[in-house]
């Protein structure tokens, strides 16, 4: 085939050749470190002066652009894959994961329709399937990849909500004056965001001592409330890795005829572990929930796998109509764009698949039993050691602390210093006015030796 002499772009010339080339080698090198260095991030003006216009009228050239790529711009951002990495909730995707990713780039395969993306589709509904199995929902369970927690966590409650509109009209009950969901105050941000893009109330829940909702305390909150369409649960706070009590919790919003949807974005993953899986007894109550591979699934960013026990109900809420659509929406095929959000997607389960393929469900029961085996380990340690306290013991993954007479000036003198240094990312957090820090430990190659000598550095400071 010619080229057409007014496109320079997709032309397989001796450059695009040389390009390619190029791009791999530096995909290759970026995967051979062991580990990536952290690096640092730098301000906008520390970039202005380094970075020169890249998009200009003609272009600067892939060769420079990808040497400016990897000698500025790269190690501007930290690697959110060194086992250092300990802050917010880190990412520590698999080798194959991250090789496949590369591949769903290469492929061009739109994932939004069954029509368009088959195969895909068929390889990621596997992988929702056995996630679905995991949790005890039964078969015909199912849901989409989409972007992360916050869009999951919106999805599912947008189909809450339409299921209970639905439920009222078909009853003739009049519209509730408000539409309302409940969750306690550890519940992730996102929710928030959800309730004010539906413009819904949010019906506080108030925990005890433990931080752990249960049913007992939703009933309280919700029983004086009409138009209460759903009850979230939090599986593994992101704070501190609590699991609020899922049984009873689904059990009370089912009495109240709401839709129980069980936000495991983090934690959900720590059902694969045989030591933690009681933690998740009543997620098999769940209408949906949802799990982030990019959080403890080993996958890179961006993935939030959203399951429900009845996808229909999803496709009511989220199927878009227009002329041009209806030759896919009017099949009866299984098409992700019907259960989310969005329309428009990448096959962005796939990572999640080939990895899951490559090395079985054992080795993933393996690796998330050995981070909450090493986050009890060095909780434990900080337990023993004079001056540092636990703010409360770990339940998941995730450990936070405090170093005794530390202020929050301390704490980011000391992070930055190891930061750094290229020993570890440990941001300052805080809980209830005082300040912490804390370790979320979702990487496999993350030591309790490489821990302990953090905590030294605390010692000496
Ligand atoms: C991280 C997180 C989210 C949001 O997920 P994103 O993928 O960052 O959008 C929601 N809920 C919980 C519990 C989380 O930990």
């Amino acid at each position: 085939m010619t080229t057409p002499p007014s496109d320079r772009m997709h032309a397989l010339d001796v450059d695009t050749l040389k390009l390619r080339e190029e791009v791999f080698d530096y995909a290759r090198r970026r995967m051979n470190y062991e580990p990536a260095p952290l690096d640092e991030s730098k301000t906008p003006a520390e970039l202005a002066a380094l970075v020169p216009p890249t998009v200009t009228e003609t272009g600067i050239g892939g060769l420079t652009a990808l040497k400016l790529f990897e000698e500025v711009l790269a190690p501007s951002c930290i690697s959110v894959d060194n086992p250092g990495f300990l802050s917010f909730i880190p990412a520590a995707p698999t080798e194959a994961a991250t090789l496949f990713d590369l591949v769903v780039s290469a492929s061009s395969i739109y994932g939004g329709s069954w029509a368009e993306g088959a195969g895909a589709v068929y390889a990621e509904n596997e992988v929702l399937q056995w996630l679905a199995r995991e949790a005890g929902l039964p078969d015909g369970a199912g849901g989409v990849f989409v972007q992360g927690g916050t869009l999951g966590n919106l999805s599912a409650l947008v189909a809450a909500r339409h299921t209970a509109k639905v439920a009222r009209e078909r009853s003739g009950e009049p519209m509730p004056r408000r539409w309302a969901f409940a969750c306690s105050a550890e519940a992730h941000s996102s929710l928030k965001a959800a309730a004010r893009v539906m413009d819904v109330e949010i019906i506080p829940v108030p925990i005890g001592e433990s931080g752990k909702m249960n049913g007992l305390d939703v009933a309280a909150a919700v029983t004086e409330w009409d138009g209460v369409f759903a009850v979230v649960a939090t599986g593994g706070t992101t704070n501190f890795g609590i699991v609020d009590h899922l049984r009873s919790i689904g059990e009370i919003a089912h009495e109240h005829g709401a839709w129980f949807h069980v936000d495991g974005a983090y934690g959900l993953a720590g059902m694969l572990a045989p030591s933690s899986r009681h933690l998740f007894d009543g997620v098999e109550l769940a209408d949906s929930f949802i799990v982030d591979p990019h959080k403890w699934l080993f996958a890179p960013f961006d993935a939030c796998a959203l399951v429900y026990r009845d996808p229909l109900l999803a496709k009511a809420a989220h199927t878009q109509h227009a002329e041009y659509l209806d030759v896919l929406t009017e099949t009866g095929d299984w098409n992700p764009s019907d259960y989310a959000y969005h329309l428009s997607r990448r096959p962005r389960g796939l990572p999640l698949w080939f990895s899951l393929a490559t090395h079985g469900i054992g080795a993933y029961r393996d690796a998330v039993e050995s981070n909450i085996q090493l986050a009890h380990k060095i909780a434990a340690e900080i337990d023993r050691r004079p001056g540092f306290a636990l703010v409360r013991q770990p339940e998941l993954s995730n450990v936070v602390f405090t170093r005794d007479g530390w202020s929050a000036a301390d704490y980011a003198r000391w992070s930055t210093d190891l930061l750094h240094r290229d020993v570890a990312f440990v941001v300052p957090s805080s809980h209830l006015g005082q300040p912490n820090t804390r370790f979320s430990i979702v990487n496999p190659q993350t030591t309790y030796e490489a821990l302990v000598q953090i905590l030294d550095t605390m010692e000496n400071d």
